[in-house]
């Protein structure tokens, strides 16, 4: 991918995330995505550990209008836009397709959220392999329960709906849990799929 700055913080551009990402997952590459919107930006001007993972992030995609804006305004980029939803929704569209033995998690959201949003996902691509999901609500014993889960299974892929920047924080501690998994903050994703 191409990288810009964005006041400071890098914005990878290319044109077929979800291809690339595809290809971490044949290749076992560990890989943390951030979806950067202006007020991420501007958090991110605050609160330094927020910056520096975004810093440390494989793949940070251009999710809000504002920064698409501000890319082809500074470089004269033609740059489009990729909504962290979409980008999510056609991955795992696409692995149900292609990679169906890739192993899904959904971490996040009120109590049934994510267990909700496996339900939903399983209709919408019945190959799908989720192999997990855990509520985004609790207490440290349960903590330590999902980290043993994770050590477990190894989900490939593995969707953090947080909110900003819990999301991006709790995976940048985490990852290593899963070292070769595809890790993506989706903040309020699960809400909008678990209807
Ligand atoms: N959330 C959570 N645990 C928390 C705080 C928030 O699981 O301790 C969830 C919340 O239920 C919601 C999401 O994080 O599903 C935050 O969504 P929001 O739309 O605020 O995300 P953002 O705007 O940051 O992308």
């Amino acid at each position: 991918p191409k990288v810009f700055s964005v006041l400071g913080i890098p914005v990878h551009v290319m044109s077929n995330y979800p291809g690339w990402l595809l290809e971490c997952l044949q290749h076992s590459r560990g890989t943390h995505v951030v979806t950067l919107n202006a007020e991420m930006t501007m958090q991110a001007e605050r609160n330094s550990a927020l910056a520096q993972v975004i810093h440390d992030a494989e793949l940070v995609i251009p999710d809000g209008a504002g920064v698409v804006l501000y890319l082809q305004w500074l470089f004269w980029q033609k740059v489009q836009r990729c909504p962290g939803i979409e980008l999510a929704e056609t991955l795992l569209r696409e692995i149900g397709q292609k990679q169906k033995g890739a192993k899904v998690f959904f971490y996040g959201g009120a109590p049934g959220v994510a267990a909700k949003t496996a339900d939903f996902w399983q209709q919408q691509a019945p190959d799908l392999n989720i192999v997990g999901t855990h509520s985004g609500y609790h207490s440290p014993d349960e903590e330590a329960q999902l980290h043993q889960t994770l050590t477990q299974l190894q989900p490939q892929v593995i969707l953090v709906g947080l909110g900003v920047p819990r999301q991006e924080l709790w995976i940048a501690k985490n990852r290593h849990l899963c070292p070769q998994a595809i890790w993506i903050g989706v903040g309020g994703s699960l809400d909008i799929w678990s209807g």
